[in-house]
């Protein structure tokens, strides 16, 4: 359903993205490690249009993003075409980044009424529905500044899925959590995981990858440098740099 091929993407001389390879079949959940500043919340942007890759191609459900091919070049497409391949594309985020200034509920029909024209009554129904999904059914009319993080970022989920995402792209959603609330958000992930939505997850939850994941791959200075099932990977890295990074965060 996802797959980059030698994605390239540099900020002025600085090359963080050195021809990333990777594919998540549909229904997979592929969890993505590796250290700081190897390039996995850039490759997330690139995968959510925030970011423009120089070289290589991404493609969503077999849509090439950002571009549109004809013979041998490569158009790019306007503002309006990549919104609606963003809005295909869910994503959470480290810190949450609700809007304060509305409630739960608001923050999760806000997108679905204006990128998708959904009237607010079935807006609302869905949002209410997929609150209460993760736990939050009493919470509807809270603002952000009244809940917890974990609760925060659950509404967070919500938020994204009420745009019914081809895939949601993850980055570190507990890091900013305290340790007992990572569980719940932990919880809600593996819940959609069960139910069949692919999802790519930047986490350093090892443990949680091991359990959920489909497959993990470990990334590195800006390339994908081995990837596998989560068992393999962890239990027997064949890379000299998975088995530093590992025997460093296990
Ligand atoms: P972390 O685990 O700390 O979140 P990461 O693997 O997500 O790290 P990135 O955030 O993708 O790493 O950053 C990779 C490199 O790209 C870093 O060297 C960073 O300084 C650089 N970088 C990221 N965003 C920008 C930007 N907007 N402008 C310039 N350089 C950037
Ligand atoms: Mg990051």
């Amino acid at each position: 359903l996802v797959r980059a091929e030698q994605v390239h993407k540099s900020y002025q001389r600085n090359e963080v993205l050195k021809g990333v390879d990777l594919e998540v079949r549909r229904g997979e959940v592929m969890c993505l490690i590796g250290p700081s500043g190897s390039g996995k919340s850039t490759f997330l942007r690139c995968i959510n249009l925030l970011e423009q890759i120089q070289h290589g191609r991404l493609w969503v459900d077999g849509e090439l993003l950002g571009y549109r091919q004809r013979g041998d070049t490569l158009h790019e497409l306007s503002e309006k075409e990549q919104s609606r391949q963003r809005a295909d594309i869910g994503m959470v985020f480290q810190d949450f980044n609700l809007f304060s200034h509305y409630t739960a509920l608001e923050n999760v029909i806000a997108a679905p009424m204006i990128v998708r024209g959904e009237s607010r009554a079935a807006a609302v129904e869905r949002a209410t529905a997929l609150l209460e999904r993760v736990g939050l059914g009493d919470k509807l009319h809270a603002y952000p500044r009244r809940l917890s993080g974990g609760q925060q970022q659950r509404v967070a989920i919500a938020r994204a899925l009420a745009m019914r995402p081809k895939v949601m792209l993850f980055d570190e959603p507990t890091s900013a959590l305290d340790p007992e609330l990572v569980g719940e958000v932990l919880d809600v992930i593996g819940d959609l995981a069960d139910e069949g939505l692919t999802m790519i997850i930047v986490t350093h939850e090892i443990g949680f990858a091991r359990r959920v994941a489909d497959s993990l791959a470990f990334m590195d200075a800006g390339v994908v440098v081995e990837s596998g099932r989560p068992a393999d990977v962890i239990d027997a890295p064949q890379h000299p740099r998975t088995q530093a990074f590992l025997s460093k965060v296990l």
